[in-house]
């Protein structure tokens, strides 16, 4: 049985193996950090580490490499609008960086709550700001760029495979309703690579072509050479990546290289709320932090998205989330009943049908039902205990921690005091922090202020 993954460029599943035998090579586009994530983007992180952690199970090596988006980023995912942070920052009055730093730390908080595991390298935009001058500089000189008064723009006449990722019928989009808005472009497809800044723009460096910022696309395609070369095997993004991040993205890879840069391209579909989109608008943008205010554990909410196949659109519901907080408790239970047991409950048939499952372009779902028949037997064995905890290096749900361990869950009042609290340090007033913290000591938890964050522990 061969890992096979599915290829958004050829639309088909295809046999995974390691360009170099051995390491996979992997890039996840990382979250913009203006905003604590939303559990659509945890969604899509959950399926890039079930994705690292099926590689590892077939014994290969993984090299991940995550961005973080600290610049760039307009709030129309094309050429228009501000950067998401820097409005922000002028919304809030704050300095970016410090947003930049407390929602990346708060980011981590929670991929670590989730058991996500993190990427072998972490890079951040800003940190290369170099890189991406000189990738543009190459761009203008082998001509697939051009300077216009507002920044440089990627020329996608020169680039006739543009669109072949999302199969863009590009003659029968421009004929229609895009409306450009920048009498500069040659292109409405063109794309910016550096922008000239206004003086307001907080964040902005030196440039052979005045003082700006880069683009949003850009930094991906620095960074990923920078750190996985030429050529590598996976990258990741969720879906909404596809007509234009990831687009953009090849054409640049593939106009500064000349050839392709990577091997397979892999979506995660999105989470829907309550059927639609989440927006800030209709009060529906859930974080970790107001599941865990309804009681509801970060593993209840990886078991949740572990019922759906990553290329699947996943509804949520809080009613969906309680049957997924019921259904994961019964497993936990069941999967520890067989520790230590003698008797004669298969193991080896369901394990090897549960590697087939998630070897085939990782599916999840069905893993997890053959898991449940295995450990729902009534013959208690160690057998199965063993294999339950063995498919659970894929699948990430803490089914082998110690009992003790898995109580440890924090009650929901604990936990959002411990949110309060972090949201006080960010916003650096100590006084409130220190408050939280007595008050904490009192229910019987200790906090304390580490490089990485508020570390916690019962007393
Ligand atoms: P952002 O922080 O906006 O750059 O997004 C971080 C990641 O979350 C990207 O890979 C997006 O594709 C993904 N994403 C955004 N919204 C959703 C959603 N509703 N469901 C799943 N993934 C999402
Ligand atoms: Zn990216």
């Amino acid at each position: 049985m061969k890992l096979t993954l599915y290829n958004t460029l050829t639309r088909q599943k295809e046999e995974f193996k390691p360009l170099d035998g051995k390491t996979a090579g992997m890039y996840a586009c990382g979250p913009t950090v203006y905003s604590t994530a939303h559990i659509g983007n945890l969604r899509t992180y959950l399926f890039v580490d079930w994705l690292r952690r099926a590689i590892k199970f077939e014994n290969y090596s993984v090299n991940h490499v995550m961005n973080i988006t600290d610049v760039g980023h307009l709030t129309d995912d094309a050429d228009e609008g501000e950067d998401k942070l820097q409005k922000v920052a002028q919304e809030q009055r704050l300095d970016p960086w410090e947003i930049s730093r407390a929602v990346t730390e708060r980011f981590f908080q929670d991929t670590d709550a989730l058991n996500i595991e993190r990427p072998e390298i972490v890079c951040k935009a800003t940190e290369h700001i170099k890189q991406m001058i000189l990738f543009t500089a190459k761009l203008l000189e082998k001509g697939f760029a051009y300077q216009t008064p507002d920044g440089i723009y990627f020329d996608i006449a020169a680039f006739p495979e543009y669109g072949k990722l999302s199969r863009l019928d590009l003659e029968g989009q421009q004929a229609g309703a895009r409306v450009e808005v920048n009498p500069h472009k040659r292109n409405p497809f063109d794309f910016a690579l550096w922008k000239q800044a206004p003086k307001e723009h907080i964040m902005q460096w030196e440039s052979p072509w005045g003082m700006g910022y880069p683009g949003w696309h850009i930094e991906c395609s620095a960074m990923a050479l920078q750190y996985l070369g030429e050529r590598f095997d996976i990258h990741t993004g969720g879906v909404d990546h596809i007509p234009v991040h990831h687009e953009n993205e090849i054409a640049q890879n593939e106009g500064y290289l000349g050839h392709p840069m990577v091997n397979v391209w892999s979506h995660g579909e999105f989470m829907l709320v309550d059927g639609g989109k989440m927006s800030k608008s209709l009060g529906n943008v859930y974080t970790l932090a107001d599941l865990a205010e309804r009681g509801f554990s970060p593993m209840h909410f990886r078991y949740f998205c572990a019922n759906a196949h990553y290329r699947s659109k996943l509804n949520f519901t809080w009613e969906g989330l309680e049957a997924a907080k019921t259904s994961y408790e019964r497993l936990f239970s069941a999967v520890q009943s067989h520790a230590g047991g003698t008797g004669t409950a298969d193991a080896e048939p369901y394990l090897s049908q549960m590697r087939e499952a998630l070897l085939d372009d990782l599916n999840i779902p069905k893993a997890l039902g053959l898991l449940w028949n295995m450990a729902r037997q009534p013959e208690k064995s160690q057998a199965v205990f063993e294999a339950a905890t063995d498919i659970d290096r894929v699948l990430g749900l803490r089914l082998g921690q110690a009992a003790e361990a898995h109580e440890e869950t924090l009650p929901p009042d604990v936990q959002t005091l411990i949110e309060a609290r972090q949201a006080a340090r960010d916003s650096k007033d100590y006084a409130e922090s220190d408050r939280l913290r007595a008050q904490l000591l009192e229910m019987g938890i200790e906090v304390k202020d580490t490089k990485e964050g508020q570390e916690y522990r019962k007393i």
